[in-house]
């Protein structure tokens, strides 16, 4: 059952190649490759309990996961406790916000080159929530290959 969830969402992923042309903010591929540059960034791994969390609740509920996260703790302009909302552990969205640079608006304004200050509109969060899905995906396919 899962296994269908993930290819299906695969087929979703090749459709958002478009992803910038609509929300103008960062090219994912790009941004995915300058990630990879940094030493702090591509340190983040999901633990096997975040492992074992991701595929039994499976990426559905993940993303939906992802979008109240964000909306609760990034989206507001000022949002409390900025810079340490994000726990390091205990939901693979988390770590995904570290190893994507979508902990906190500062962040945020380095990595995505969205302004700090200012409540996120319903495309930023869009694109936050594409960002961290794409990052847990690349994670799952890691994982499958390393099994094989
Ligand atoms: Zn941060």
């Amino acid at each position: 059952m899962l296994l269908y969830q993930i290819t299906a969402y695969k087929v979703i992923i090749a459709s958002r190649k478009n992803i910038n042309t609509i929300f103008c903010m960062r090219d994912l591929d790009e941004l995915f490759a300058a990630l990879a540059r940094s030493r702090f960034r591509s340190r983040f791994r999901l633990g096997k309990k975040e492992q074992a969390y991701l595929y039994d609740k499976g990426m559905d509920t993940i993303r939906r996961h992802a979008f109240d996260f964000v909306n609760q703790r990034i989206a507001p302009a000022h949002p409390v406790h900025d810079g340490k909302q994000t726990p390091m552990r205990g939901h693979p969205v988390f770590i995904a916000q570290h190893a994507t640079g979508t902990c906190c608006r500062k962040c945020l304004a380095k990595w995505h080159r969205i302004p700090a200050g200012i409540a996120l509109n319903e495309e930023q969060v869009k694109y936050i929530v594409e960002v961290l899905c794409t990052w847990l995906e690349r994670q799952i396919d890691d994982q499958e290959d390393v099994r094989k």
